[in-house]
């Protein structure tokens, strides 16, 4: 069975989140840390959190993706927001050890005119301050339009960014569909050759999650507008071929599509319809 779900609130705290999952038909899901545009953590609720543990052991959800807020940004000129993304990130890690074995997934940044390999270096600087050899979290590199000035728009940039981090064993990659087409790579009609330039530049062991999102523009665009399932320029046939595809299809595939609750349960309903037999 695919390993599918989509963004869900945590607003009402994280049990009420897994009931949400169950509710549309999910067996995986993500929700945003804090705030997306910043500011704190909500307060950690231990039984709440046990909760949502036994909610996911009781309906076989693997795992989920945790996603860091957007004004986390790495790579900022300005030494102050750099400094609030090395405190997001490392108390978000050490909270998510309360789920031991998920994923936590970011935005490598904006270089913001620094130029990428200024950038790069402090991604990497970053993620070597922040992650620890005791952690059981998988951090993911999210790939990017290349709207503005987005790192991580090209496969050969987060492979940059992997090079230089030194736990290596604790970085993964999480394919953003909308975002690879809008930066330029051919899922529609070359999904074989992007994965192999994926295979060949990055190395599809270090592919952990997938976005699953149509696009509201053409290829190569670098806009980022996410549209709902089969009804922008990605479509439903290409869909139905990723989530089907040998190299992608164990992969937990999280929606981030424009929708409510009951548009979540239609898109997970209509993937799911389209999943065949390995
Ligand atoms: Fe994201
Ligand atoms: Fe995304
Ligand atoms: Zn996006």
């Amino acid at each position: 069975m695919l390993i599918l779900g989509c963004h869900l609130s945590v607003s009402k705290g994280y049990a009420a989140m897994g009931r949400d999952a169950v509710k549309i038909g999910a067996n995986t899901f993500q929700f945003f840390t804090r705030n997306p545009r910043g500011g704190n953590a909500r307060a950690m609720d231990l039984q709440d959190a046990n909760a949502l543990s036994d909610i996911m052991k009781e309906h076989k959800m693997p795992v989920f993706v945790a996603h860091a807020p957007y004004t986390l940004n790495a790579c900022a000129a300005n030494e102050a927001t750099r400094e609030f993304a090395y405190r997001a990130m490392t108390e978000d890690l050490a909270r998510l050890e309360f789920f031991p074995g998920n994923f936590y997934n970011f935005h490598p940044g904006s270089h913001v005119g620094q130029g990428e390999q200024a950038g790069i270096q402090l991604i990497a600087q970053l993620l070597n301050e922040a992650l620890t050899p005791q952690q059981t979290t998988t951090v993911l590199l999210e790939t990017m339009a290349g709207k503005g000035s987005e790192v991580g728009r090209t496969f050969g940039e987060i492979r940059e960014i992997l090079d230089r981090v030194q736990l290596q064993e604790k970085m993964g990659v999480c394919m953003d569909l909308c975002h690879v087409h809008d930066a330029g790579y051919d899922i529609v009609n070359q999904l074989d050759d992007t994965l192999e330039e994926f295979e060949r530049i990055i190395g599809l062991d270090r592919l952990r999650a997938i976005h699953i999102n149509d696009s509201k523009n053409p290829l190569g665009s670098h806009k980022d507008r996410h549209e709902t399932i089969g009804n922008g320029h990605i479509g439903l046939d290409a869909m139905a071929r990723i989530i089907n595809h040998p190299q992608l299809r164990h992969l937990p595939f999280v929606l981030e599509t424009p929708n409510d609750l009951d548009g979540y349960a239609r898109e997970i309903q209509l993937l799911r319809s389209l999943e065949k037999d390995a």
